[in-house]
């Protein structure tokens, strides 16, 4: 900047351009004991700031054996090292790497960068989890499906009446596997956007009409009562319809899942301020309150068993979530284990004087 002052190079300068680098810094002396540590350092290593003193040895303000080994090492052999791994100190994940220095020819000091790795920790450990549980849901149908192929090589095939039970389960697999497989895609084009596809005037009353239609058959078999409520005519907005269909048939699909013959499902709009809230109801066999938080998280169900039985894959919900967020929305529940549940999405509206609004 023109005018500018030149900043001096003094210790106080170069203590303030170290609390300004967002990596830990900690300089340590031939002897082991602490020259400098910056706050970031401090607040990595969970040490309260006005419990450090500088000339401790490291071992005191920080009391991790793979750290210090780092260090020693460093000093030892006065050579560049780092951790293989990150190491766990306290409820965070620290990478940490370092190399000797020498100050004023004497023997060598060493200093080393401390990065908080926990959030990266974390992701990594959600998308091992994601694997085993997809590995999981495909094992589980594959077996079942090889069982039954290897029942009908072994003879069944001659058993006309068997034959044909075995291959209606295996057909029962296969769409299982399907079922995860679409929904496995959906997601992950829902997660790799922060935006529609096409973003469109969208009222939802002439979307939900085509999912009520949709699922009449099914709940008329089961003799559950599936409606539309009336009002909320003219709600509107703005995003992609083929998305927030998919959302209500996952919930409806749900809601007459979840409820015994003799049940009712509703589906209703209602406009709350500045946003479209989207109702689906039934009188279920509803979701306990431990649970519930949880229901949205991909695979998690509250039996297992049932879940699968009925065809679920158990992201249903992850993916009406994703819909809603991708629309700047959010989604909620409340629940009574024995009277029924209500669904809700609540997505940004239009307001009703626009026609049209195309937001390519
Ligand atoms: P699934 O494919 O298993 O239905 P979802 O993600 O759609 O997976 O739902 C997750 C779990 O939430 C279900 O397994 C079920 O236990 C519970 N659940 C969802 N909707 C309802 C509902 N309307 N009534 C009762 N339980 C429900």
């Amino acid at each position: 900047m023109p005018g500018a002052q030149k900043p001096p190079r003094t210790p106080a300068t170069l203590e303030a351009i170290l609390a300004s680098v967002t990596e830990g810094v900690l300089a340590v002396d031939p002897r082991g004991e602490v020259l400098l540590a910056n706050g970031p350092a401090l607040r990595i290593l969970g040490v309260p700031a006005g419990t450090f003193g500088e000339g401790k040895p490291l071992r005191e303000i920080c009391p991790v054996a793979p750290l210090e080994g780092l260090v020693s090492g460093i000093l030892r052999d006065g050579k560049a090292a780092e951790l293989p791994d990150p190491v766990p100190v306290g409820d965070r994940f620290v990478q940490a790497s370092g190399a000797p220095f020498r100050a004023g020819g004497g023997a060598s000091g060493a200093v080393v960068v401390l990065t908080d790795v926990t959030r990266v920790k974390r992701l990594e450990t959600v998308r091992k989890d994601f694997v085993a549980n997809v590995s999981h849901e495909i094992r589980t149908p594959l077996a079942a499906i090889r069982g039954y192929v290897e029942t009908l090589q072994d003879g069944a095939l001659g058993d006309a009446a068997n034959a044909e039970r075995f291959l209606k389960i295996i057909e029962k697999h296969v769409g299982q596997l399907t079922n995860l497989v679409d929904d496995l895609l959906q997601l992950s084009r829902l997660e790799a956007t922060e935006a529609p596809p096409t973003r469109e005037r969208v009222v939802l009353r002439a979307v939900i009409e085509p999912s009520v239609g949709t699922f009449a058959e099914a709940a008329r078999k089961k003799g559950v009562s599936l409606e539309r409520l009336p009002g909320g005519e003219g709600i509107a907005v703005q995003g992609d319809a083929h998305l927030i269909e998919r959302a209500v048939n996952n919930l409806l699909d749900n809601a007459i899942k979840y409820t015994p013959g003799g049940g009712r499902v509703t589906v209703e709009t209602r406009r709350e301020g500045g946003e479209a809230r989207l109702l689906v109801s039934d009188t279920g066999i509803g979701i306990p309150a431990e649970d519930q938080p949880r229901v949205f998280e991909r695979f998690y169900r509250v039996d297992k068993s049932r879940s699968r039985e009925m065809g679920g894959t158990g992201l249903g919900l992850a993916i009406v979530k994703h819909i809603a967020q991708v629309h700047g929305g959010r989604v909620g529940l409340t629940s009574t284990p024995g009277v029924g549940s209500v669904f809700s999405v609540w997505l940004p509206a239009l307001g009703s004087g626009i026609a049209t609004v195309s937001g390519r």
